[in-house]
């Protein structure tokens, strides 16, 4: 007998709740499938290889400290993420993954009817964050899977604050190119902030990463996300970061809850932020697993998306029916319906032994 939705905000009681990749544990008890062991998931861009093995000793030894508050202001993280960037510690701030960022971002600069440009396959929270908040989202066509930026640009009324460009993008693996970037972001007016999420960026061919970092320090309008969540093995603890103009991050701080941060992962981030070799290793395994699964893909005739990060669009006829199958197989994958894409899954890039279980799986489901 509640009336809660009819007194709710309307633009909240019609949004849907985020549909996560499946947990392991959730899958094995839903299918009975006994052992967590024999399943693998592949469903949330993950790090194959793990957390860094220094982030994990510097979290056994700050576990006795777990009584004390984080340090609120996140002193020697912003420090070496600052000195690691090349930019002043102002200029960066610590959420609870990026996805907190964006949030933050949307109680800056949005309020009721505000727009917000975004791609129409662009990662989905962008979207869910500017309807919670009441805001218009302004939504662009993708060109061959890929941000078009001159059509975004073109899209910039006078109502829209925040732009958001996922690059490489989730779900599709693609890339904005930087002279691309360089040119939407001459043209960006003074009313309109871009927010480009770099979640994947470590994983990137240097020689494709556009200098983003660049816009910052010319103190433009702009807010370059990344995360502990992908490259870093770090996803658990959830924390990601933003960079922009000192002005800008201080915005951000006025809206963040003072704890954001947690203690375990501001230690853990320390650590795996010197720990190169992990990440290193981790963009090798992705490099291999992106060629072994496009090589099995061609072999099985699937069509696939080029990607650029640690997972891969492919079309598979039934999505969804497909994501089901696999899962019974003891292989979580991730259905596409809410971006407009039902005829495909998104695959993570696992172990080279989780690879194969993969394509051993697909094709004893996709086989006519
Ligand atoms: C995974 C991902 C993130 C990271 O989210 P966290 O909250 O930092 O775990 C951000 N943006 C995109 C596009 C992603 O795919």
């Amino acid at each position: 007998m509640h009336n809660l939705t009819s007194i709710a905000n309307p633009w909240v009681a019609e949004l849907p709740v985020y549909e996560p990749g499946r947990p392991i544990e959730e899958v094995a008890r839903e299918l009975e499938l006994g052992d967590v062991a024999g399943i693998i998931k592949l469903a949330s861009n993950e790090n194959a290889l793990g957390p860094s093995p220094k982030a994990v000793k510097a979290m056994t030894a700050a576990a006795g400290s777990m009584h004390r508050y984080p340090d609120g202001s996140a002193f020697y993280l912003r420090r070496g993420l600052a000195a690691r960037l090349g930019v002043e510690p102002d200029e960066v701030i610590l959420g609870n993954g990026s996805n907190e960022l964006i949030e933050l971002l949307a109680h800056a600069f949005l309020s009721p009817g505000a727009g917000v440009v975004v791609a129409d396959r662009a990662f989905v929270v962008y979207r869910l964050v500017a309807t919670a908040f009441c805001a218009r989202t302004v939504s662009v066509p993708m060109q061959d899977l890929t941000h078009d930026l001159e059509a975004m640009a073109a899209a910039i009324d006078e109502g829209v604050r925040l732009v958001f460009v996922s690059n490489p993008n989730n779900p599709t693996g693609t890339m904005v190119e930087a002279e691309a970037l360089d040119r939407f972001m001459e043209h960006l007016p003074g009313h309109a902030v871009a927010v480009i999420d770099e979640a994947y960026i470590e994983m990137v061919d240097p020689a494709r990463r556009p200098d983003t970092l660049r816009y910052v320090r010319e103190q433009r309008n702009v807010f370059v996300l990344r995360t502990f969540s992908k490259a870093y093995g770090l996803a658990g603890l959830r924390l990601g970061y933003a960079v922009g103009p000192a002005e800008g991050i201080t915005l951000l701080h006025k809206v963040r809850q003072p704890f954001n941060a947690n203690a375990m992962a501001q230690a853990a981030a320390l650590a795996a932020l010197e720990d190169t070799d992990h990440v290193q290793k981790t963009c090798a395994l992705v490099r291999d697993g992106l060629a072994c699964l496009g090589n099995a893909f061609d072999r099985m005739g699937l069509d696939y998306v080029p990607s650029a990060a640690n997972f891969m669009l492919v079309r598979v006829g039934e999505g969804r029916k497909v994501f089901e199958q696999l899962m019974r197989r003891g292989v979580i994958v991730r259905p596409m319906e809410a971006y407009g894409l039902p005829e495909y899954v998104r695959v993570t890039v696992g172990t080279a032994p989780e690879n194969e279980r993969l394509v051993d799986a697909l094709e004893d489901v996709v086989r006519p």
